[in-house]
């Protein structure tokens, strides 16, 4: 596995799999990999010739009060778990390298990006269609895989493929848990003991959910209301949202019908976590 920081050796390596006639699958990060991170990776190298993973915050995407500084980095690990992974190459290019001297293009959108994280983050998804673009002009994929985790995130870099004709196959992939339930994440780290027991709060109320909606639920206020005041019970949690939405376009709804996302965005203590569930009910 070779680990690389400019755009120039992407290409160059990608053009020699190319001539081989190699597939080549992307799994985008921002490092500080865990095991979700590896469950893409792993299903990239089952369905690729060739899988590439980038490492890189990218600055676009975070608010000015956000955590880009204290983004826990740390890409020896990152290596060690891509190669055992099974990747062939990591992108860990530099924020100089992404976005160079009078860098002012941008991919946006309009729908998707209301609801959902995109209320108290207004800037988070114009940076992440961009990074997302740039990453997929730099490393050409067959296929791409993002995680269930980020639901939002899939839904709008679904749209963004299909809107702007970019000629790669998006794959989404289930969440990836703790055993006790919490959904891994790189901001897990942030959360101390009594926090980190407090967090278990996101995944019980998403489990309740998913049952009541099991058990016959279809009222998207009654749902809400339930997740709510579990979520409530417990002092360290405040409810950032608490949504239902139509999965594909991200559109509040009143009744749980089609297929039908459930998010939940809550902070514990100073970091601010998200789960959900999606269902299709016909
Ligand atoms: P990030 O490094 O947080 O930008 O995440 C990179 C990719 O890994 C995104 O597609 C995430 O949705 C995915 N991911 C992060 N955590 C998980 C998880 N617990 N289960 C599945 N995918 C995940």
């Amino acid at each position: 596995m070779k680990i690389v920081s400019t755009i120039k050796e992407v290409r160059q390596e990608v053009a020699n799999w190319r001539k081989e006639g190699l597939s080549v699958g992307f799994v985008p990060t921002m490092g500080y990999l865990h095991e979700g991170h590896q469950s893409l990776i792993k299903r990239a190298v089952e369905e690729n010739d060739r899988v590439v993973v980038s490492v890189f915050v990218n600055p676009m995407q975070f608010g000015p009060t956000e955590d880009l500084d204290s983004y826990p980095r740390d890409l020896e690990a990152d290596a060690k778990l891509c190669e055992a992974t099974g990747a062939a190459l990591i992108f860990h290019p530099e924020p100089e390298e992404m976005y160079t001297d009078g860098f002012c293009s941008f991919v946006d959108m309009n729908g998707l990006t209301k609801e959902l994280c995109g209320k108290s983050r207004p800037i988070h998804f114009r940076g992440v269609c961009t990074v997302v673009s740039k990453l997929f002009h730099i490393v050409t994929p067959d296929r791409a895989y993002f995680g269930q985790k980020d639901a939002q995130q899939l839904a709008v870099i679904k749209r963004m493929v299909t809107d702007l004709n970019i000629p790669v196959e998006i794959i989404g992939c289930p969440i990836i848990r703790e055993a006790d339930g919490l959904a891994k994440s790189s901001r897990n780290t942030y959360l101390n003991p009594r926090e980190r027991q407090a967090a278990l709060i996101l995944s019980k109320s998403i489990f309740m959910g998913r049952k009541l909606v099991e058990e016959g639920e279809r009222s998207a206020a009654a749902l809400i209301k339930a997740m709510t005041d579990l979520i409530e019970t417990e002092p360290l949690a405040k409810i950032d949202y608490v949504e239902v939405v139509d999965f594909s376009t991200i559109e509040k709804t009143d009744t749980i019908q089609g297929e039908t996302l459930v998010a939940i965005a809550v902070y514990i203590g100073k970091t601010r976590l998200i789960d959900n569930f999606i269902v299709t009910v016909s």
